[in-house]
């Protein structure tokens, strides 16, 4: 039961379509690289298609009909879209749901220290990351700095080409014997990821503070350039993620290369295909969650209440809200947990089922179920629902596969699918295959994300 390649069904159209699909990513990953980020981007161009934030609608008054785009953000970091449809909202809706955050290291809340005439950042990485793979390459500084008098400072350092990068050291190989004896997981230590930013010590500090004088001279230019001050850290989140931009991979350009694409490569075609569509019949969403990486925790995370509460709203200003209409309006949606998956790779084979594994160029891969260990943790999507989207997307003409992560008992993974279901709505993991996954970067197939799109839109036309 072998799938066939994406690519060789292409005309010249579905070729053109692709690229340009390929490049609005790409620019996409660069925009946004942290979950503020890539809000505060996707909430642009969803304003420029037409999309009202849910404040504006409930404030101007006017009841929420079919045919009417809006979008909801909570604290930044969390966003959803829906377009309602001509059905009551009551019938449940067609949602994507992908995340926005990505694996990084955050910059602690006391970072700053000077050890040797050297000026350091001291972190403490978020999510799950190879410590190994962040050291010795450049990096960049993301995020924001809130001040007490209720102002935020943007900072992002290392994007642009005159910028200058931040950097992890590693120890020379010359010296690194014993280094390399370690275990992976020890050789980089969690609390040694510390961002080198700064080797310059200010002249003409008084006596007293001789000893901290490269430190002085980093807290003098982020004096003059933000305005913050050593004890504004405290309020800060500032992401340390790897410079540069996403760019085209292979000789064949048939890939993109990028820091983010876990799980930005749905987030993105999510809302390409949540744009591409007319008035529906059913509501479509598409739901972007933050905190996924952590276990989908907090006000932000997909565990919150931040949908539903967006969805009582929505029903509020359709003039029939009920707590019954809010239950049934989520029990009755369909659900695309849109997230990547594992790509098979020949370098390491011997970690894949070859006949349960997804494929760069396959298309859309389907999880049924995700988790570890026997499906601990998973959300089992419904045979019945499984036969109802593979529907779908044959209808369509999407290239899709089926999937599992690794061999049984190798490993595992989560996403937001079992959140979701609590509902009661029907729910499966549908998304993009990824090499080195949680890498600095990652790679991804062009056809998968351009497949993905199509997937995406039939789901949201069909289900
Ligand atoms: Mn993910
Ligand atoms: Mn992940």
């Amino acid at each position: 039961m072998e799938r066939k390649n994406a690519w060789l069904s292409y005309t010249e159209k579905d070729e053109k379509e692709m690229e340009l699909t390929a490049e609005k990513y790409r620019r996409f990953l660069d925009a946004g690289k942290t979950e503020r980020e890539c809000v505060e981007e996707l909430v642009k161009q969803a304003e420029a298609a037409g999309y009202v934030s849910l404040e504006k609608k409930t404030a101007s008054g006017e009841k929420i009909q079919a045919g009417d785009k809006i979008y909801a953000v909570g604290m930044k970091k969390i966003m959803a879209l829906f377009h309602i449809g001509q059905e009551p909202l009551e019938a449940g809706m067609n949602i994507l749901g992908a995340h926005i955050d990505s694996p990084r290291l955050d910059i602690k809340q006391n970072p700053l220290y000077e050890d040797t005439e050297l000026a350091y950042l001291d972190t403490h990485y978020y999510g799950g990351v190879k410590k190994y793979q962040w050291v010795a390459l450049p990096l960049a500084l993301h995020g924001v700095v809130a001040k007490k008098d209720g102002t935020t400072v943007k900072v992002t350092v290392g994007e642009a080409e005159e910028d200058p990068v931040v950097y992890i050291t590693d120890l020379l190989i010359h010296l690194a014997g014993k280094q390399m004896q370690k275990k992976a997981a020890d050789v980089i230590e969690g609390e040694n990821l510390d961002i080198l930013i700064g080797s310059r010590p200010l002249k003409d500090v008084p006596d007293d503070q001789k000893k901290e004088a490269v430190k002085s001279n980093v807290l003098r230019i982020l004096k003059e350039k933000y305005d913050i001050e050593e004890e504004d850290f405290l309020s800060a989140e500032l992401e340390i993620v790897p410079a540069g931009r996403a760019r085209d991979c292979g000789l064949d350009r048939s890939m993109v290369a990028g820091y983010g694409q876990d799980d930005r490569v749905c987030a993105y075609t999510s809302f390409l295909a949540m744009l591409e569509m007319e008035t529906p019949v059913r509501t479509s969403c598409c739901l972007l969650t933050d905190k996924e990486e952590i276990g989908s925790v907090g006000a932000t995370g997909m565990q919150s209440r931040f949908f539903e509460n967006s969805v009582a709203e929505l029903l509020e200003g359709m003039g029939c809200y009920s707590e019954l209409s809010l239950r049934r309006a989520l029990r009755r949606s369909c659900m695309l947990s849109s997230d990547v998956s594992a790509g098979y790779d020949p370098a390491y084979g011997e970690f894949f089922e070859k006949k349960n594994s997804a494929y760069l160029g396959r298309g859309i891969v389907l999880n049924k179920f995700t988790g570890a260990r026997g499906k601990s943790g998973s959300n089992d999507a419904n045979a019945e629902y499984v036969a109802k989207v593979r529907k779908i997307f044959d209808d369509h003409a999407v290239a899709f596969q089926t999937a599992e992560l690794g061999k049984v008992d190798i490993g595992g993974g989560g996403t937001i699918a079992y959140i979701a279901a609590l509902y009661g709505m029907e729910v499966i993991d549908s998304g993009v295959a990824v090499l080195s996954m949680h890498a600095p970067w990652e790679v991804t197939s062009k056809a998968d994300i351009y497949e993905a799109k199509k997937a995406y839109k039939a789901f949201l036309l069909d289900a």
